[in-house]
């Protein structure tokens, strides 16, 4: 794969309890952004006019509420038409175009070039979008954590996951919600040894304590830090074996137990 390092310029805009909504300023066009999962319109609109920016293309990386909700009100808004790429689903109406795995969303008149990739777990459709170094994985992948499995397998969930840790590690990650305080706090209960995750919980601790967003993360420090990208570390095996009370096949088996022991752990 390719990809276009020129650095962008993303500010998040926060919605409902903990979700992000990703503003990207379009590097060929100031004052135009594009936006990713706006699940409400409100706070989009109101960033817009503060910072005196205009809507030019919407971003979609799967079909839940959350993440779009805010779309039929934003395009509303609008006086010009605002293009919709989305995950191929049904379920989101609003689609100008619907993308699956590896095509390009190119926005030259913006200086944006993304590719997508597949990652099914979370849902069937979902989809990432990379370029210029930037991941917008939706709810697939958090830092230090992963989505739940609402309509994929863990097979599709660990192989999704094992795609976008072998992105750059310099790649930064725009995940759909700031769950990396408790995610840490599950992590740190499996792989207890982790100096990496360990020296990480502090600096989250201390970006929390002063309301700060610690997205983006990198694919280079989720690959330290994140169980469900470590699925292939002895200490994380051993853990989840030693909390299964049984004896785990391979890498998807590990994944999977971890996946079913988060769904159960109280942060
Ligand atoms: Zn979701």
């Amino acid at each position: 794969m390719t990809n276009n390092e020129s650095l962008l310029n993303v500010r998040p805009v926060r919605a409902f309890t903990d979700n992000y909504i990703w503003l990207i300023d379009a590097p060929a066009s100031p004052g135009r952004v594009v936006v990713v999962d706006p699940g409400e319109a409100a706070p989009v609109l109101a960033e817009l006019k503060r910072s005196c920016a205009s809507l030019a293309a919407i971003l979609l990386t799967h079909h839940h509420a959350d993440h779009i909700g805010g779309v039929a009100e934003l395009l509303a808004a609008q006086t010009v038409h605002v293009p919709v790429f989305a995950a191929d689903d049904t379920r989101i109406p609003q689609a100008t175009r619907r993308l699956r795995d590896a095509e390009r969303v190119d926005l030259p008149e913006l200086g944006l070039h993304f590719e997508t990739l597949h990652v099914p777990g979370h849902t069937l459709s979902h989809i990432a979008f990379w370029g210029h170094g930037a991941l917008f994985c939706g709810d697939t992948l958090f830092s230090a954590g992963c989505g739940r499995l609402f309509e994929g397998t863990p097979i599709q969930m660990s192989t999704s996951l094992r795609r976008l840790s072998a992105l750059p590690a310099a790649t930064r990650v725009y995940a759909g919600h700031e769950y990396t305080a408790a995610n840490l706090r599950f992590a740190l209960g499996v792989d207890r040894d982790n100096a990496a995750a360990r020296a990480y919980q502090e600096h989250v601790q201390a970006l929390r304590a002063g309301d700060a967003p610690t997205l983006p993360s990198t694919i280079g420090l989720e690959n330290r830090v994140n169980p469900f990208l470590r699925c292939d570390d002895a200490a994380v095996r051993d853990a989840a074996v030693r909390h299964g009370g049984r004896a785990l096949a391979d890498e998807v088996a590990v994944f999977a137990e971890l996946r079913s022991w988060k769904d159960g752990f109280a942060a």
